[in-house]
C-alpha cells in the first residue's frame, strides 16, 4: 500500500485516515456499530461486520499499519495470539509442518509444541542464530519458518537475512513475530519476510489499556488469515482499534525514547557489582550485537539481568522499586518489571527453560517513558539496599 507521505513520523499521524474529515473532526470518531448497512457486497467477508474486520475503525487501522509496515496488505485483530494463531491455523493444514524459532514468547510456544499435535500440525525448533542446522530439519511438508525479531526474555537476535534467503530457497512462507522491534526499530516486509505479526498490545498501543493484534504483509495472505479471523472470531472491537490508533500516533516518539533509555540502563546495570549479566543488544557485550546494529535503528526498551544471589535477590529487589511496577507485558509508557519463570514463561517446563537459558532469577525490564535519570536512581538505591 502506498501512502502520499514518505516519514513515518507523518504516516504514524495521517495515513489511513478518512479525508474528507468526518463532520470535520480532526479525530476520526469510534464506529460503534456491529452492523453496516448492506450496500450490495458481492463476498459474504465484504459484507460489513464488526467479526468480519471490515468496518471504518479496523479498515482506517488496517490502511496505516500497512503503510507503517511498508506491506501490501494489513490487519489488526483481537490480541496478538489472535494474530499468531489465527496465522498459522489459517496457512497450515493437517500434516504440514513450521519451523520455529527456538526461544519463542510463551503463549507461541505453548500453542506450537502442545497444541499442535491436536490439529495434526508439526513443528520443530531451530536455533535461530544458525542457519547451517536449519536445513536438517526440513521435512517434505515443511511450509513455513516463524522466528522473533528478538527473543522474550534473552533478547537474542535470530540471523534475519538467512532466514528470509532460506525460506525464498525452499519454498516456504516466512513469518516474523516483529513485536519487540516495532516497525520503528525493524520493517520485516520490505526486508523481504512475507508476514509481520504483532503483540499490538505493547509498542503499537504503548499505553498498557487494551490487547491487540497486528498482521502485514503478503496481500493474498492476509487474505486468508482475514477469512480464517472471520471463523474464529478474533476480530478487534472498535474502541480497542480507537485507543490503538491514538497509540501508534506517538510510536515513533515513545520507541525512540525507550531506545534511548533502555542502552543508558543497560550500561548502568551492566557496570553494577550486584549484576551479573545483562541481555541487551544495543551492549557491545551482547553475542549478536553487531548484527542488531546493522538490521535495527534501535533495541528498542526490553532488556533481562540476573543478579547476584539468583531467584530471592531478584525478588527482593524488585519488590523495592519505586517506579517500576511489578507486571507482565512491556512496550508501554509505564516501566514494567517481571520474573519470567514466574509470568510469561511459567507454562514451560523448568528444565526446558534452563536449557534455553531462562534461569529463575532473570529479570525482563520493559522500560517505559519516565526519566531515565530516576529510573536509574530507583534501580542504584534497590541495588545498593537504600531503597
Ligand atoms: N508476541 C510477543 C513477542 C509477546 O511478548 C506477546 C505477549 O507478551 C505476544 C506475542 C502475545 O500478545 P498478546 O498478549 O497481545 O496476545
Amino acid at each position: 500500500m502506498t501512502s502520499p507521505y514518505s516519514r513515518l513520523e507523518t504516516q504514524l499521524v495521517h495515513a489511513g485516515e478518512p479525508m474528507p474529515r468526518i463532520l470535520g473532526a480532526v479525530e476520526m470518531p469510534i464506529f460503534q456499530s456491529a452492523t453496516f448497512v448492506y450496500q450490495g457486497e458481492a463476498r459474504y467477508d465484504d459484507v460489513r461486520y464488526l467479526r468480519s474486520n471490515n468496518t471504518p475503525s479496523q479498515v482506517t487501522l488496517h490502511e496505516k499499519l500497512a503503510i507503517l509496515e511498508g506491506a501490501e496488505s494489513a490487519m489488526v485483530t483481537a490480541s496478538g495470539m489472535a494474530a499468531i494463531s489465527t496465522t498459522l491455523l489459517s496457512l497450515l493444514g493437517a500434516g504440514d509442518h513450521l519451523l520455529a524459532h527456538h526461544c519463542l514468547y510463551g503463549g507461541t510456544h505453548d500453542l506450537v509444541s502442545q497444541e499442535f499435535p491436536r490439529y495434526g500440525l508439526g513443528a520443530s525448533f531451530i536455533d535461530a542464530t544458525r542457519p547451517d542446522t536449519w536445513r536438517d530439519r526440513l521435512t517434505p511438508r515443511t511450509r513455513a519458518i516463524y522466528v522473533e525479531a528478538m527473543t522474550n526474555p534473552l533478547l537474542e537476535v535470530a540471523d534475519l537475512e538467512a532466514v528470509v534467503q532460506f525460506a525464498r530457497d525452499h519454498g516456504l512462507i516466512s513469518i516474523i513475530d516483529n513485536t519487540f522491534a516495532s516497525p520503528v526499530n525493524y520493517r520485516p516486509v520490505p526486508a523481504g519476510f512475507d508476514l509481520s505479526l504483532h503483540s499490538a498490545t505493547k509498542y503499537l498501543n504503548g499505553h498498557s489499556d487494551i490487547v491487540a493484534g497486528a498482521i502485514a504483509g503478503r496481500a493474498d495472505l492476509v487474505d486468508k488469515v482475514r477469512h480464517q479471523l472471520n471463523l474464529l472470531g478474533g476480530s478487534l472491537d472498535p474502541h480497542a482499534a480507537f485507543l490503538l490508533k491514538r497509540g501508534l500516533k506517538t510510536l515513533a516518539l515513545r520507541v525512540r525514547f525507550q531506545n534511548d533509555s533502555a542502552l543508558r540502563i543497560a550500561r548502568f546495570l551492566a557496570g553494577h557489582p550486584r549484576v551479573r549479566r545483562v541481555n541487551y543488544p544495543g551492549l557491545e557485550s551482547h553475542p549478536q550485537h553487531a548484527r542488531a546494529a546493522k538490521l535495527f535503528a534501535g533495541c528498542g526498551g526490553v532488556l533481562s539481568f540476573e543478579l547476584e544471589g539468583g531467584a530471592p535477590e531478584a525478588d527482593r529487589f524488585a519488590a523495592q522499586l519505586r517506579i517500576a511496577a511489578l507486571a507482565p507485558s512491556l512496550g508501554g509508557v509505564h516501566t514494567l518489571i517481571t520474573r519470567p519463570a514466574t509470568t510469561s514463561h511459567a507454562g514451560m517446563a523448568p528444565q526446558e527453560r534452563r536449557a534455553l537459558g531462562i534461569s529463575d532469577g532473570l529479570l525482563r525490564l520493559s522500560v517505559g517513558i519516565e526519566a531515565t535519570e530516576d529510573l536509574i536512581e530507583d534501580f542504584a538505591a534497590a541495588l545498593d539496599g537504600r531503597a
